[in-house]
């Protein structure tokens, strides 16, 4: 959706005189509770206050103190970010500069009939009513086979597929590898967070292993049967076109993990054959979901939420939207998509609620992701991709015959710093 038409939505809905609550009418009530502080609640949060013109309570509850990015985390891994907390967004621009009402704790049930949410926060369990829902938690991971719990993943193999203490265990996993031995890492199926971020990750790691343990390598067990994103620019990399080699095995079906310390082992099949592999640092990649929490709120259809794509509302439950990597939109799982998701939601809202502002169902959303990915700790590739709304779906645009999504041609130093300040714009915009 072009941005002169979120601000005419804005500005469309200052007239209006709709019944909503004043901020501090009543406790713990508000027009609009979102549920997670992330690269899409953050955004709606802070965009349904500025474009609500103040007219519209926003409480959002987010479990932790403060955001850490999964965008830029591979970085945390070999290096080049000296640490985790580089990445740590604090929520205090959109309580200060827009009047977000920040909570801080963990929902834990949503009654959709009643209209509330209930959380845990540091002062026990409260209870929070809102107008419209927005659920933006993000994902959940599953068990992969042989594993029995997963708290696994925080103490022996870490996905880090959320950032956090898991991208640092890692890292540390990296540091401590013999030279000689192996890195494995696996994909699962898509759909799954950031379609190129498994690849990049092979990438990175395979040139810090090229300086710091010549004799190792990454083994990358995929059970797509192909690359899932920029696959010239990944498998040129793989083959060695910035120095170094990923073993990449498509088509591979992981049927057990045996976790051992320094000598995990891998079993899978490819192409019929049964095959194994030893990991001294293994990083599997959980198949992902939508969180129980939607499940349980009647939200999910398969592993995902169905939505309305004008409004992000749930097809399923009437007056609760959901945004990113947990609804089913059609498009990448990925910040930038989040971000833009959770405007055309926003303008939804305030239409619901102040009775009139751009006509929503006439809209047809036009929305871009744009996803840049190191191949070492110099160079970048990028993925771009501009979604038109059609017929009740997002497509790839034809518009101006240009074929999308699009990728660059190879990687470059310059692309480098286009992804910095891709990234400190898409944060800025969210959290800013
Ligand atoms: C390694 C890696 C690299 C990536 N690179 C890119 C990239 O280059 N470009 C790109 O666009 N995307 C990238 N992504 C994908 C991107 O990070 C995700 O798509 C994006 O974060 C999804 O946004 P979200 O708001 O849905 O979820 P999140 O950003 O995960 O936010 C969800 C929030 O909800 C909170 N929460 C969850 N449950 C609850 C609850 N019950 N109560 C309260 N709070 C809760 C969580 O704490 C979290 O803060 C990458 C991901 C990874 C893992």
């Amino acid at each position: 959706m072009k941005r002169r038409e979120f601000i005419q939505a804005g500005t469309a809905a200052l007239g209006l005189g709709a019944t909503l609550y004043p901020l501090t009418a009543r406790a713990a009530a508000y027009n609009v509770v979102v549920v997670g502080g992330g690269m899409a609640g953050a955004t709606i949060s802070k965009y349904l206050r500025l474009w609500g013109r103040g007219q519209i309570s926003v409480a959002m509850i987010e479990k932790d103190a403060v955001y850490t990015s999964n965008i830029m985390s591979n970085e945390v891994l070999t290096g080049k970010r000296a640490s985790i907390s580089s990445l740590a967004y604090s929520y205090t621009n959109l309580v200060n500069k827009y009047g977000v009402v920040r909570v801080q704790g963990t929902v834990t049930t949503v009654d959709a009939i009643n209209k509330t949410v209930t959380y845990t926060g540091p002062s026990g369990s409260s209870v929070i009513t809102y107008d419209r829902l927005v659920m933006a938690p993000g994902l959940d991971f599953d068990l992969m086979p042989g594993m029995s719990s997963l708290s696994e993943y925080d103490t022996l193999v870490p996905h880090a597929w959320k950032a956090g203490a898991q991208t640092t265990l890692l890292r540390n996993q990296l540091l401590a590898i013999p030279n000689g031995q192996d890195v494995v890492i696996t994909i699962p199926l898509a759909p799954y967070r950031c379609p190129p971020g498994p690849y990049e990750r092979a990438c990175v790691i395979a040139d810090w292993l090229r300086v710091y343990k010549p004799a190792s390598k990454v083994i990358l067990l995929d059970a797509n049967s192909t690359i899932q994103a920029q696959a010239t620019n990944f498998q040129n990399a793989f083959n060695g076109r910035y120095g170094y080699k990923v073993d990449y095995r498509a088509g591979v079906t992981v049927t057990n993990l045996q976790l051992i310390a320094g000598a995990n082992v891998v079993s899978y099949t490819q192409a019929g054959l049964e095959k194994t592999v030893t990991a001294a640092v293994l990083n599997p990649i959980p198949p992902q979901r939508a969180p129980e929490l939607l499940v349980n709120a009647g939200l999910v259809s398969g592993k995902f939420a169905p939505v309305n794509l004008l409004t992000y509302e749930s097809t399923l439950v009437p007056g609760v939207h959901v945004i990113g990597d947990a609804s089913i939109s059609g498009m990448p799982k990925a910040g930038h998509i989040g971000n833009q998701e959770a405007k055309v939601c926003a303008n939804g809202i305030i239409y619901a609620l102040l009775g009139t502002a751009y006509a929503v169902n006439e809209t047809s959303p036009v929305l871009n992701s744009a996803c840049f990915t190191p191949v070492n700790s110099t160079m970048a590739s990028w993925l771009s991709a501009v979604y038109q709304y059609s017929g009740g779906v997002m497509m790839p645009s034809t518009a101006n015959g240009v074929t999308q999504p699009r990728a660059s041609n190879g990687a470059s130093r310059d692309n480098y710093k286009d992804m910095e300040k891709w990234f400190a714009t898409l944060m800025g915009d969210s959290f800013s």
